[in-house]
């Protein structure tokens, strides 16, 4: 989803940066906009109510390494393009750097760097043993056929190869890569990496089709730990969700999941919106049909024009009325899941939003001022790093699965998400009780515990 077409193009916050005196002790320029400013304030704003070190703080406050790269790659017609891509390594303290490669028009390295920080985060309340990292290139997939996509990718990885690594740093999906992208992402490692290691060099990348190394429950994953923080968190705040209503923004691999987990918990998925159009159905979308449809249309634009209701659903519809962007944030739910890109809830969105819980199942959906808002209204914001955890966590799996070259079947990898998924939200909740603050600030003091007790034993070198 273009974030132009859905944001305001500016959402000043109210108040200045709490941070401010670090950014300026790091000379980094307040602009009030900037995502990544954005990020490493909340970050800091909770390290400084766990009393995390000064040097500490200054060192999360910036990516270890940032790796830009350009590189050409010919396209069908025989010219050339010549592509800008990133990889951000945030943060290693308590294991590789971990984190998604995205393939999006948009993409800018203080995007990543935020994205970067964020998997630090991640990893650490759901207690992985990896670092954050991202990455991306500055590219339109949707522009791309496949051979040119498949270049694309292997140009990347060629670019960075010598940057990543099975045990130093692990790419993944995001937004606009998918597991073939990984499969030609790890075959072109593998040839570069040398015949040596060259299978176990396959575990260089996570989120790889089932046939070539991936686990069962990835492709779900994401979507699927959402659904397993909201079952923890939802029925202790009176909301089981059985007859929950569920408003879902962006319906690609984490919407789509949700959606569908959510409805077969007996959810009603009641609006959905994307990049092509917003629906509503009050009686309920069918959100398997739904998925289909977005597979065949690549959105949610037309859905069940001409359908009738479905034979399952007493209350599941393929029927649904377009309505506008505004009407979708308007729609009256339980449970709203952003689920597309960054910065999409600002402040005119919060004002129009009329839920209980917000679950971020992209990262950081919400603006600072947009949160203010909520938090405001009396909304509950349940923060990505705890939402949309799940991803990186059946990585972590995958990759367990593939060094040790054994097969979880889907039981396993479920219950195994489902313990860490559970486990990160009563850290979260706890740190919430003991500090009195909001769940994205408890979310960052959970992680920050673990990151800052490591750094307590380990020391800075040398
Ligand atoms: N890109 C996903 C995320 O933002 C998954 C990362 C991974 O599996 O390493 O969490």
């Amino acid at each position: 989803m273009s974030k132009a077409t859905i944001t305001a193009p500016t959402d000043r916050p109210t108040t200045e940066f709490r941070s401010k005196h670090v950014f300026d002790e790091l000379g980094m320029v307040h602009d009030p906009d900037n995502l990544y400013l954005q990020t490493i304030d909340a970050v800091l704003t909770a390290a400084e109510i766990l009393e995390l070190p000064h040097h500490l703080q200054i060192i999360l406050a910036q990516p270890k390494n940032e790796i830009m790269a350009h590189f050409p790659v010919m396209m069908n017609d025989g010219s050339y393009r010549l592509l800008k891509g990133y990889r951000v390594q945030h943060n290693n303290a308590l294991g590789p750097y971990k984190g998604g490669i995205r393939f999006h028009h948009d993409v800018s390295l203080d995007d990543v760097k935020a994205l970067a920080a964020l998997m630090t985060m991640k990893c650490s309340l759901v207690r992985v043993p990896f670092g954050g990292g991202k990455g991306g290139v500055k590219v339109d997939p949707r522009a791309l056929d496949r051979d040119e996509l498949m270049r694309v990718s292997r140009r990347f990885i060629s670019a960075i190869a010598t940057q990543i690594g099975p045990d130093s740093d692990i790419p993944a999906p995001d937004v606009g890569t998918n597991a073939q992208v990984m499969a030609w992402f790890s075959d072109t490692y593998q040839n570069i990496a040398g015949p040596n290691n060259r299978h176990d060099s396959l575990r260089v990348v996570t989120g790889k089709p089932i046939e070539m190394g991936g686990s069962l429950g990835r492709e779900k994953a994401t979507g699927q730990g959402l659904v397993d923080v909201v079952a923890e968190l939802l029925p202790n705040m009176g909301m089981p969700l059985e007859g929950l209503t569920c408003s879902v923004l962006g319906y690609g691999n984490v919407g789509s999941w949700a959606g569908r987990l959510m409805q077969e918990r007996g959810s009603k998925i009641t609006a959905v919106a994307d990049h092509t159009g917003a629906i509503r159905n009050d009686e309920g979308i069918d959100a398997d049909l739904l998925a289909e449809h977005c597979e065949l249309t690549g959105g949610v634009a037309g859905f069940g024009k001409a359908s009738s209701p479905t034979e399952a659903g007493s209350n599941v519809h393929a029927t649904a009325d377009p309505i506008s962007i505004e009407e979708f944030y308007r729609t009256e739910v339980d449970l709203l899941i952003p689920a597309a890109l960054e910065q999409m809830i600002t402040s005119r969105e919060a004002e129009w939003m009329n839920c209980k819980v917000v679950a971020e199942g992209a990262n950081a959906p919400t603006t600072p001022a947009g949160e203010r808002i909520l938090l405001s209204k009396g909304i509950e914001v349940l923060p990505a790093i705890l939402c949309n955890a799940g991803g990186v966590t059946v990585s972590y799996f995958e990759w367990v699965q593939n060094k040790s070259a054994v097969f979880w079947d889907i039981e396993h990898v479920d219950r195994e998400l489902n313990k860490h998924m559970v486990l990160a939200a009563r850290r979260t909740q706890l740190a919430r009780h003991r500090f009195e603050v909001d769940m994205r600030t408890a979310a960052y003091i959970a992680a920050l515990d673990q990151i800052g007790k490591v750094y307590q034993m380990r020391g800075i070198f040398p």
